[in-house]
């Protein structure tokens, strides 16, 4: 089973930095609403070995950010297919 670690956890948001024509991941923080706080201020007792009991997979996001992606294609499908209609329309 793989390691639990900030990396692979939900709630973990990496920072990128733009160079060039690309971003670059340098680091992140953690975005959980009971720990952020207490993480900024460095008082949550995790010691950074897998412990941390709010750990959630980050598959969970990913499967969350496909199902957005989606959703808006979707979206983006009919409302150019009105734009289209609305053109043809106008011919
Ligand atoms: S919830 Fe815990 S494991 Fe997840 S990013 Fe925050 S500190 Fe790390």
């Amino acid at each position: 089973m793989e390691k639990r670690t900030c990396d692979n956890c939900r709630y973990y948001v990496y920072r990128y930095i733009k160079k060039n024509a690309r971003f670059l991941k340098v680091n992140g923080k953690c975005s959980h609403s009971e720990l952020k706080d207490a993480l900024e201020k460095k008082k949550h007792p995790w010691r950074g070995d897998g412990e941390c009991d709010r750990w959630e997979p980050v598959e969970i996001v990913k499967a969350e950010r496909k199902k957005a992606i989606l959703e808006t294609l979707r979206d983006m499908e009919k409302h150019l297919e009105e734009i289209a209609f609305i053109l043809k329309d106008d011919e």
